[in-house]
Formats: C-alpha cells, sequence, structure tokens
C-alpha cells in the first residue's frame, strides 16, 4: 500500500522485515524480545542502545538526559506543568493549532497559561512571528508544536527564549531534519510518526529541569523518578522501544538527519509542486512559508470531488489521505518511513485526477 497515514505511520519496510526474523528468536536466546525480563542484559543492551543511538543521531548534549515514557505524548502535555511550574511562576504557550490547543487545555490544570502567540485570527494556517516575543518575567518555560500534525504547518526556525527554557512537542517532525538539542530545556514526541510503533514517549530533557520534581507528585507523573531510575522504574514499553532501535538505525543507515531532511524536501516537492501549478484545483492549507514536510494538507473546490478524490485514490492503492475529522479536506503524511516512490505514486495520481474531473 501507498501508505499516508498522520499515525500510527509507516515504518520502514526493512525494519518491519528485520523485526519479522528476529520475531520468534531474538539474537539466538531462543525467545522473543518481548519474553525476557526488563532487567535482563539482553533488554538492557537494547535500551541503552536506544538512548546511545538517538544521542548521536541528535547530537544530544551530555547534560541531557533520554526518557522512555507511557501514555503517549497527550501525558507529557500534563507532565510538564505538573513538573516544571513552580510557586509563583506560569506556562507559556504558542497556539498553533489543534495539538497546541490540547497542550493549552492541560497546562491551565496546572498552572496559569499565558498565550505568547497565536495564528488563531489566521486560522493556524501560518507559525505567529516570533521575532519580537516577550516572556514574563516569571514564565517557566515556553512551549511550542514543532509541527501541528492536522494544519500542516512547521517551524521553520525555533524562537529565541533567552532564560526561559523552550520546550518543544516533536511528536511528528522528530528527526525529520537536523536539530540543534541545546537550544530546547525539553522536547518529546510520541513514537508513532517517525520513531516506531505507538507505546513509547521519548523525553528528552535538559538534567538541571528535571532532576528534582515537586514533592507532592505520584511516582509516575515525576520526572526524577524516570530519570534516577533509568526509564526502568517499572516495566518499560519494550517492544517499541526495540522497535524504536531498529528504526534508529535505519536512519543511521540513510545518512542521518541531514539525510533524512533532504529526502523529506525531495518527497514533499513533488506533491506541493503539484497543489501550486494546478490553477486552483488542489489549494494548500498552509502558508508556503511554513509549510510542514511532514503533513501536507489541501482542499479542493467543493467537498464532493474530496470525497471524489478519497474514494479514487483508495481504489488505487492509496491510504489515509482523508483530513483530520476536525478539520477536513486532504492530507498526505509523508514522515520519513514514505518512500519516494509513494510520493512520486501520489503526484501521478493527483496529476491524472485533475485531468479526469479539472
Ligand atoms: N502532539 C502531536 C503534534 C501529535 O501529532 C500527536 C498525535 O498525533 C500527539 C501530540 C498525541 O500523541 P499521543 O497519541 O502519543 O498521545
Amino acid at each position: 500500500a501507498y501508505n499516508f497515514n498522520a499515525g500510527p505511520a509507516a515504518l520502514p519496510l526493512e525494519v518491519l522485515q528485520q523485526a519479522q526474523e528476529q520475531f520468534v528468536d531474538f539474537q539466538g536466546i531462543g525467545m522473543s524480545i518481548m519474553e525476557v525480563s526488563h532487567r535482563s542484559k539482553q533488554y538492557e543492551q537494547v535500551h541503552n542502545e536506544t538512548q546511545a543511538l538517538l544521542k548521536e543521531l541528535l547530537h544530544i548534549p551530555d547534560n541531557y538526559k533520554i526518557m522512555f515514557l507511557q501514555g503517549g505524548a497527550s501525558s507529557q502535555f500534563t507532565m510538564i506543568p505538573m513538573n516544571l511550574v513552580g510557586e509563583g511562576q506560569v506556562s507559556s504557550y504558542v497556539h498553533t493549532g489543534s495539538w497546541a490547543n490540547k497542550a493549552i487545555k492541560e497546562a491551565k490544570l496546572f498552572s496559569d497559561v499565558h498565550i505568547a502567540a497565536s495564528s488563531k485570527e489566521q486560522d493556524f494556517k501560518e507559525i505567529p512571528d516570533l521575532s519580537a516575543l516577550e516572556l514574563p518575567e516569571q514564565a517557566a518555560y515556553l512551549h511550542i508544536t514543532s509541527n501541528e500534525t492536522i494544519g500542516g504547518i512547521q517551524y521553520q526556525q525555533f524562537p529565541q527564549t533567552g532564560k526561559v527554557p523552550l520546550i518543544a512537542d516533536m511528536s511528528s517532525d522528530i528527526l525529520c531534519r537536523p536539530l540543534d538539542v541545546s537550544k530546547f530545556g525539553l522536547i518529546y514526541a510520541g513514537a508513532q510518526k517517525n520513531l516506531g510503533p505507538s507505546g513509547v514517549t521519548i523525553v528528552i530533557a535538559r538534567e538541571d529541569l528535571v532532576q528534582e520534581s515537586p514533592a507532592n507528585l505520584p511516582s509516575m507523573f515525576r520526572y526524577d523518578t524516570h530519570i534516577d531510575n533509568n526509564s526502568l522504574y517499572n516495566t518499560p514499553p519494550v517492544y517499541s522501544i526495540y522497535m524504536v532501535n531498529l528504526v534508529l538505525k535505519w536512519v543511521k543507515e540513510k545518512g542521518g538527519l541531514a539525510e533524512m531532511e533532504q529526502f523529506n524536501q525531495e518527497k514533499t516537492k513533488l506533491i506541493y509542486d503539484v497543489i501550486d501549478q494546478s490553477q486552483g484545483f488542489y489549494r494548500g492549507v498552509a502558508a508556503p512559508a511554513d509549510r510542514s514536510i511532514m503533513n501536507l494538507t489541501f482542499t479542493m473546490e467543493n467537498e464532493a470531488l474530496e470525497k471524489q478524490f478519497i474514494q479514487e485514490s483508495q481504489e488505487a492503492g492509496f491510504v489515509g489521505l482523508k483530513g483530520h475529522r476536525s478539520v477536513g479536506g486532504l492530507r498526505a503524511s509523508t514522515y520519513n518511513a514514505v518512500p519516494y516512490e509513494s510520493c512520486k505514486a501520489l503526484q501521478q495520481f493527483m496529476l491524472d485526477f485533475q485531468k479526469k474531473h479539472g
């Protein structure tokens, strides 16, 4: 299938085949990695190697910790304000659409929320201009959503926040391009787009921010619990972490993040070019300067035509081109694992569809 699902999303075929080979017998130990103790040498090796691979690919500095948590990126919406907003502080957010909104909603339960900028008036079709950003003195952090999966907008550069730690939800674009981790206080991502299957959430945090959580928090919701125990306080999602390990090796084999970015640019250009040259038959949703290289959103003249597009695309072997139920329209998600050939096929399908119905 040409899989353009938004999430859970396509995984590299090579990774799936490798996992299949090792499914019943992991490296000759006579059982699956799912069956070994999470305290065993075999699992420990996978766990630590996965951290090391992330560190290598993202050039994560030594004063950062990597956690493997559960509960999805959605739990981070809650854990972040719970752990990081101290007495007398506020949390600061940039509102860019559906996912930022969910993060804000949760933060309101635990803190006074300051909206530093919003593109609501632009219908979330762009990233707000953050060049003259002013943050309250008592801001504990500034939270951004680096890629809005539903709206299809993505930061091209990150705001300067001075002493205020920058926190980013990178669920839908981590590993799609090189990143200067040292600019961030904390980065988090659910795995199920560019990292692996759902079940594990990666949190990369500057050590000084997370080494001591407020005393009244339950153990599982404290960053310090997970850091003190190398994410082995309770049973980790062993199989998901193992799959992330394979995906990271695949990214490394492909040449790393600069190569991933180039690959993603080439793939998405195929589709954005069709949109731009269609004379209004296809209409890009995002402002061109803020277009995502992960989620490409577009609409057509009317819903009937969009329905027709979805139906014919399904018949032609394309999966997941329907826009999110909250906004409608169409969306092609072109995560790292989506092959160039799939985008080429979609390009041709879109051209043919326009010829037939335009
Ligand atoms: N943040 C973004 C940007 C997302 O795209 C998603 C899921 O699609 C989430 C958060 C929620 O992630 P999870 O389902 O892991 O809670």
